[in-house]
């Protein structure tokens, strides 16, 4: 097609779309602006048009048919194709071998888009391949609070399924400090109005993005917004970034200290504990995450996520680090594994050589991380 600059696929999805097929609408983040995040930072926003959108979608449709109708055709002779189209392909083949289920919009804000080109989309996404349950989105609160009810209802009916927001926080002084770009208000406002366009919402909210300072503030602000919300889901992200980073540099005489894990536990308590009449599910759904086991429905599961945040709190200094330890590391995935008597001796082992205390365990598991990050490792 003349002008068609070719398949493209964004750098990053939510860990619930892994399985989707992704698709591109827009390049990078149109805020950029986030004290806390460099996904986009050394890299322009554009739109891109709808033509090549449809083109993408139409280059997928192609291999899907080649695939489907063609025993063998995973063994496509690939250097005979660009690219682009390799990229195209190996998308398609991944995505029909996934069950070709759901469809991820990237990148950061596609909702940015003008809503009739948004639909476009969804309208030619959906026709092309009709089985699909489940078409999602990246979207800032600031983007859909400028979204008129109707056109996000239309976006509904033209089959977006689920919005996930990036909330982070609802206290008003972190998000001016963090440069978000949206007020809690107008969180709450996109919140309700995507649930009104029965439009599933999934809010990512950052653990410890208040620092030592605000991490009340963040908890008790942040779960009132939820609780007028009332999202399908609450979904908890941990911040690792460098010690370089000052989350609060646009602050005047107000620095981001780096909370502690005992800290972030309880926060997270604090936060679950006020939320109330709301019907969401709690997912801790990322392996950065301390405690993987807060999953839960708020409606059937609230003491039981609060009993096991209690248990970490609870737990005696020397038993608290050597979890942490053993979480970082990768040998233990929840708390009940501490029972597992291999495990535990090989964290053990690790403490002991590393000369982990309780003292110094945040300590030492940051210059891990931040060593990690250096080398590239996340
Ligand atoms: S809006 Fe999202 S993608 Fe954009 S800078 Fe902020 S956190 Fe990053």
């Amino acid at each position: 097609m003349e002008g068609y600059a070719g398949f493209e696929l964004g750098p990053i999805r939510p860990p619930s779309e892994a399985g989707s097929l992704l698709l591109r609408l827009t390049r990078n983040c149109p805020w950029n602006r986030c004290t806390f995040c460099s996904v986009y930072k050394k890299h322009p926003f554009s739109l891109r048009s709808v033509a090549d959108v449809i083109q993408d979608i139409d280059t997928l449709a192609g291999f899907i048919d080649l695939l489907k109708n063609k025993p063998g055709s995973a063994e496509l002779n690939l250097p005979e194709l660009s690219s682009g189209d390799e990229q195209a392909f190996y998308s398609a083949r991944n995505w029909l071998q996934g069950g070709m289920e759901s469809v991820f919009l990237q990148d950061a804000d596609s909702l940015v888009m003008k809503p009739d080109q948004v639909i476009a989309v969804l309208t030619h996404l959906r026709e092309c391949f009709p089985e699909i349950k489940r078409i999602t989105s990246y979207a800032r609160s600031a983007t859909i609070a400028r979204i008129s009810e109707d056109h996000l209802q239309q976006m509904a009916a033209a089959g977006l399924n689920r919005i996930h927001i990036g909330l982070e926080t609802a206290s008003d002084r972190v998000l001016q400090m963090i440069k978000k770009g949206v007020s809690k208000a107008q969180q709450i406002e996109a919140g309700i109005k995507t649930r009104q366009a029965g439009i599933e919402l999934s809010e990512y909210v950052l653990i410890g993005i208040g620092g030592r300072e605000f991490s009340r503030e963040h908890a008790l602000e942040t779960a009132d917004a939820l609780n007028q919300i009332n999202p399908d889901f609450i979904r908890f992200r941990t911040l690792r970034i460098p010690d370089s980073n000052d989350l609060f540099s646009g602050a005047e005489d107000c620095h981001w200290q780096r909370p502690s894990d005992l800290v972030q536990a309880e926060e997270i308590l604090l936060l679950i504990q006020n939320l109330d009449n709301i019907t969401s599910r709690i997912k801790s759904d990322h392996m950065f995450n301390l405690l993987q086991e807060i999953d839960g429905s708020l409606q059937q599961d609230k003491e039981r996520l609060i009993a096991a945040l209690q248990k970490f709190i609870n737990l005696p200094p020397q038993e608290r680090a050597c979890f942490q330890v053993g979480k970082r590391t990768g040998h233990f995935l929840n708390l009940s594994d501490m029972q597992i008597p291999s495990r535990l001796t090989q964290v053990e082992e690790i403490c002991r050589q590393q000369q982990i205390t309780p003292e110094n365990v945040d300590a030492k598991l940051n210059a891990l991380i931040q060593e990690q990050m250096r080398r590239g490792m996340f």
